[in-house]
């Protein structure tokens, strides 16, 4: 630990009290004995021996202490009380609290005594509090949500102390790292937070403290860590206190470009939480009268020039405009002829060619007398033309029970009914295990691993039209995107979580580059899946992009073309969605972020700090001071585990994982155990061939058409 400099030490070691009444009968005779032991820890040891205490580091030890918990309570307590003015005794006890926090059902039962208040007098005392600090790390780190809030409660004295006194490098790594612990007990959970603990916390402040702190050159890694996995947990429900201290948004925007693959996800996730509050649904429906009209005015160059690069005839515009008016004829030839069969087929033919237009509409005919038109049902069996289409499907349904399904569910679908519109098409896939639309149908509803194994096996269909194709690619990026970056946020250390959650980013930045490649400009997920290939990339390898994002450049210039488009037919702006203004808050302020934290983003990654070589030169003299170490000393291992991980500190996420590797990025070897060999699906869930054990299956069905290809390698090892 760097600054760790003697000026602290030579501070706090004079101030323990010494006996000035010894001849006080209050005082205990082992005060002599406490005045003379030399640092902490051996005053912790000592008061352990005076109070015969068992071995608090072992699992037996702490439950010697579980059984005779209000005998061994009342001794500590009346030590405590008895001997308030001496600083060594009372920071002691509450060493021995803290240590005894270690266990979850001793740290309940001392919450219940309510030792919290016996703690926090002594912050004032300064002496003591560099040792009480150490108390409430222990205690907070080692979890319990009920003693975590109700330390969030007390936050005050710990934020005026960081503020009072800004230098003192070690009492405000440890003062951040409680806040930190309590404070994501407060704010990171899914339901807002209580607003009273929310006042308690004072964001603002804590925000500003902890801003402050992460500028110091002396800032550690452990210091860093904590106020990172803070700002990134508190995103979601304290947007708008982040959004009033920008460097606390650039620091998030700065750690994209981290060397640490975890810090880079975090970060992204903080990003994409801190617009939570502030965006709007898509808007996905443009006025056709609006469209056409933009249509007549002509494209302005720019946009005729890409349109035109992509084939004026491919172009989801002109596909529109085209299905459209074969949508109009076959409608008015059927108030002729009357012919339902026929509207069926033409209709399916339609379907999956274009999104929008099939089922809008209605028969109208004027009024000649005021000149309004008025919907007219021409006699015919349905009021509006989407009525028509399960009546059309009823009619081919013997002939044709594919396009009958397909009309049903398009009518499902434009009514808003996705559930049931997806049992219809898993039934038909049943039946037509290569028709591309219903995957699509399904991939639109269902869980996400559910949603990118249909859209995945989809896209292996053959003769998918445009429109089928993207939408099942776009759905791949997005389900893949969410659950890569939710199952990266949860897999701590765990290994294998990494990489499944890498194969997941993977997965969706592929998919959004091939469609950013090969989409038409003007398809309708064109600016969303420019959202997700950008700011994936930094996921990925945000470590190899400029602060100047040069390298985004081909992104970046696909989604200005995008915006243009969508201003052009809509004549509104793009909807203001959560990954809109993720990457807007990105791409907008790289450069500035950049500047102010690149420095500590660089620092924190890098495995080996400057600082290091220090902190164990000097750590043989600290730990002689103060409790860290004897807090730490720990051998509960084995048995009932009541204690399990997850509830500890989230720390090793994010910037300042001191116990973890680093993770630039992940191999791509490791990532092809989580992708199908078949349709690329990437998954935990996969099955191998039980041939080869080499390729990887999603089910049968995976495996069965890749059997072709795979047959030879199979056979060959
Ligand atoms: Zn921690
Ligand atoms: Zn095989
Ligand atoms: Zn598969």
């Amino acid at each position: 630990m760097t600054g760790h400099g003697k000026e602290h030490k030579a501070k706090r070691k004079p101030s323990p009290t010494k006996p000035s009444t010894s001849g006080n009968p209050r005082r205990d005779a082992f005060a002599d004995d406490i005045d003379n032991a030399d640092g902490w820890t051996s005053t912790a040891a000592l008061l352990c021996s005076i109070f015969e205490l068992p071995d608090l580091s072992t699992r037996s030890g702490l439950k010697k202490v579980h059984k005779n918990f209000l005998e061994i309570y009342k001794r500590l307590d009346n030590a405590y009380t008895r001997n308030i003015e001496n600083d060594r005794i009372v920071g002691g006890i509450v060493g021995i609290y803290a240590k005894m926090c270690a266990d979850s059902l001793l740290r309940d039962r001392l919450f219940k005594q309510d030792f919290l208040s016996k703690i926090f007098p002594l912050l004032d005392r300064p002496s003591c509090c560099y040792v009480v600090l150490e108390a409430l790390c222990n205690v907070t780190h080692h979890g319990g949500a009920e003693v975590r809030l109700a330390i969030a409660k007390k936050a005050s004295p710990l934020i005026r102390l960081l503020e009072e006194q800004p230098n003192n490098t070690e009492t405000c790594e440890l003062a951040i790292v409680v806040l930190s612990h309590v404070g994501l007990a407060v704010v990171n959970n899914e339901a807002p937070p209580d607003p009273k603990l929310k006042k308690a916390l004072e964001i603002p402040a804590l925000l500003r403290v902890m801003v402050d702190q992460l500028k110091k050159p002396t800032a550690t890694r452990h210091l860093i860590g904590h106020a990172f996995a803070f700002i990134t947990g508190a995103a979601q429900h304290c947007s708008e206190e982040m959004f009033a201290c920008p460097l606390v948004v650039d620091l998030l925007v700065a750690s994209l470009r981290s060397e640490d693959m975890r810090t880079r996800c975090a970060a992204f996730a903080g990003i994409t939480d801190l617009c939570i509050a502030r965006c709007e649904e898509d808007c996905m429906l443009s006025d056709p009268r609006v469209r056409l009209a933009a249509l007549q005015r002509g494209f302005p160059p720019h946009l005729d020039r890409a349109l035109m690069a992509y084939g004026p005839e491919r172009i989801d515009t002109t596909i529109w405009l085209n299905v459209s008016a074969q949508y109009q004829k076959a409608m008015m030839r059927v108030a002729q002829d009357r012919d339902m069969y026929t509207l069926g087929q033409t209709l399916a033919q339609l379907i999956p060619k274009v999104e929008h237009s099939i089922g809008a509409g209605a028969y109208q005919t004027q009024d000649p007398r005021t000149g309004k038109f008025e919907i007219d049902d021409m006699g015919m069996p349905f009021k509006t033309w989407g009525d028509a289409l399960p009546m059309c499907a009823e009619s081919i349904r013997t002939t044709h029970p594919d396009e009958a399904d397909m009309l049903d569910c398009k009518y499902l679908v434009t009514q808003g009914r996705q559930p049931d519109a997806h049992i219809i098409a898993l039934r038909a896939i049943k039946r037509s295990p290569l028709n591309g639309f219903f995957y699509y149908i399904c991939s639109l509803t269902g869980d996400e691993a559910d949603g990118l194994r249909m859209a995945k096996k989809g896209l292996k269909c053959p003769h998918l039209t445009n429109y089928v194709r993207f939408g099942l690619l776009y759905r791949a990026v997005e389900h893949a995107g969410l659950m890569g970056i939710r199952t990266l946020q949860g897999s701590m250390g765990d290994r294998n979580k990494w990489v499944e959650g890498s194969a997941f980013v993977k997965s969706a930045w592929e998919d959004a580059k091939l469609f950013a490649e090969k989409a038409p400009p003007d398809t309708r997920n064109m600016k969303n899946a420019l959202y997700w290939y950008n700011l994936l990339s930094f996921v990925l390898h945000g470590f190899e992009i400029s602060a100047d994002l040069h390298e985004l450049e081909f992104g970046i210039g696909a989604l200005q073309i995008a915006d243009d488009i969508t201003v052009f037919f809509s004549e509104k702006q793009p909807s203001k969605t959560r990954m809109r203004l993720s990457h807007e808050l990105v791409m907008k302020r790289m450069a500035s972020a950049a500047k102010d934290w690149d420095k500590i983003v660089e620092h924190c990654a890098t495995q080996t700090l400057p600082g290091d070589a220090d902190a164990t030169s000097t750590q043989n003299t600290k730990l002689e001071d103060n409790l860290a170490a004897w807090l730490d000393e720990m051998h509960l291992d084995g048995d009932d585990g009541e204690d399990s991980s997850h509830d500890h500190c989230l720390h090793g996420q994010g910037h300042g994982s001191d116990q973890q590797e680093r993770i630039t990025k992940v191999d791509n070897n490791d990532l092809e155990l989580y992708r199908c060999s078949w349709c690329r699906n990437p998954s935990a869930a996969l099955k191998k061939c039980s041939s080869c054990g080499r390729a990887r299956y999603c089910d049968g069905g995976c495996q069965k058409a890749h059997w072709k290809k795979h047959k030879r390698f199979c056979k060959a090892t």
